[in-house]
Parts: structure tokens; sequence; C-alpha cells
């Protein structure tokens, strides 16, 4: 299993693009340089299975709809978070965007997605139905998780509270993964888990 990371739309979202031989999953395709996803795509050979959210926000999710449909695969998110995704247009920001309908339900009983073996952490906070996705050695951590940082929780879908217990539960994990954030650099859980300072306090 491979990644590719893009730096992609409006406020630089993180996009990935996890793949094998012959076929990928991305995840958080934001609206802006879509071509770009799409381009590696093509030069790759690679036949996208699957549209994958780590939580619906205009910024995660605004690409989401083009490209399950110019793939006719599905787009996955946890069920608390398909009301936003679905009205992505109505962000705070007012940047351009397309709302995206997510058509499966990422909870954490889902094991594979289209041949990818995946383990799903339920970790909302940032928003209801935020999540950490593992593939591999690889934490997709959304914005639940950041290199020194942690994801806003004073937004209209926020909740400080499980915001506490979501850190909590990716502090008690006991195996190490690279991480991928939403925003940032890449971090490694293991170093968050020490020296994050959200993480340090509890
Ligand atoms: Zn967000």
């Amino acid at each position: 299993m491979k990644v590719k990371q893009f730096i992609l739309g409006g406020i630089e979202t993180n996009t990935y693009v996890v793949y094998d031989d012959d076929k990928c999953i991305v995840i958080d395709p934001p609206f802006d340089n879509f071509d770009t996803v799409e381009r590696f795509v093509d030069q790759m050979n690679l036949q996208p299975v699957a549209v994958v959210l780590t939580h619906g926000h205009f910024d995660h999710c605004g690409g989401a709809q083009k490209l399950a449909s110019k793939y006719n695969v599905d787009i996955w998110a946890h069920p608390n978070d398909w009301h936003l995704a679905q009205s992505a247009e109505f962000n705070l920001w007012r940047m351009p965007c397309n709302n995206a309908y997510p058509t499966k339900q990422l909870t954490e009983d889902v094991t594979q997605i289209q041949g990818f073996d995946v383990q799903v952490l339920h970790t909302p906070g940032h928003t209801e139905g935020s999540v950490c996705l593992i593939l591999g050695d690889v934490m997709f951590a959304g914005d639940t998780l950041f290199c020194r940082s942690v994801g806003r929780t004073d937004l209209a879908d926020s909740d400080p509270q499980k915001m506490v217990q979501s850190l909590a539960k990716l502090k008690a994990i006991k195996q190490d993964y690279v991480v991928y954030s939403g925003h940032g650099v890449s971090t490694v859980l293991s170093d968050e888990q020490k020296n994050n300072p959200y993480l340090k306090l509890l």
C-alpha cells in the first residue's frame, strides 16, 4: 500500500490517494485542483474504488461528488456528518464548494473498503462524525489530530468534551503509526502521545 499526498484547495487541505498496484481510494478531495488528483490517478493507471471522507467539512469533501460520479464509486463518511457534506456550500467561509452525498456509512464496524483493510476510529469533537482511519501502518487523522495541535472545537458542529474523549482514545493506542492529518505536515503517533500539548495533559 502506498500513499500520495496532495495539498489542495482554498485552505490547503491534505488529500491522500491510497493505492496498490491497480486500485486506489481517495481521501478528502476538496473543490478545486481536482484535475491534480485525476491526472495522478490516470498516470499511475489506477482505478479509484472509493472516495472516503474523514469528516463532512466543505474543505474535505468539495471534490468528492465529482470524483464519485466520474468513477462511479461510493462516498464513504460517518453518518453523523452526512448532513454537513450535503450542505457544504453553506460553509462559514463562503468559499466555492460542491455538496457531496455519501452513500456508505463509515462506522467502526467497517473493516474493508473495496479490498483495502481499514480500521475506523470514531473520534467526534471537531465534528460529530469525525473519524480517524488506519490503513496498514498509517493513520489518517482528518482534523482530529495535527502535528503538535488538534482540530478546532469552536465551530457549530464541534463538541470540546467529546474531543477530549477522542484524544484520550488516540493516546491509549499502543501501536505506532505515521499520522497523516487533514492539514499541515505528517507526524508519528507515539511522538504526539508524548509531545503534543493537548495529549500530554490527558
Ligand atoms: Zn474540518
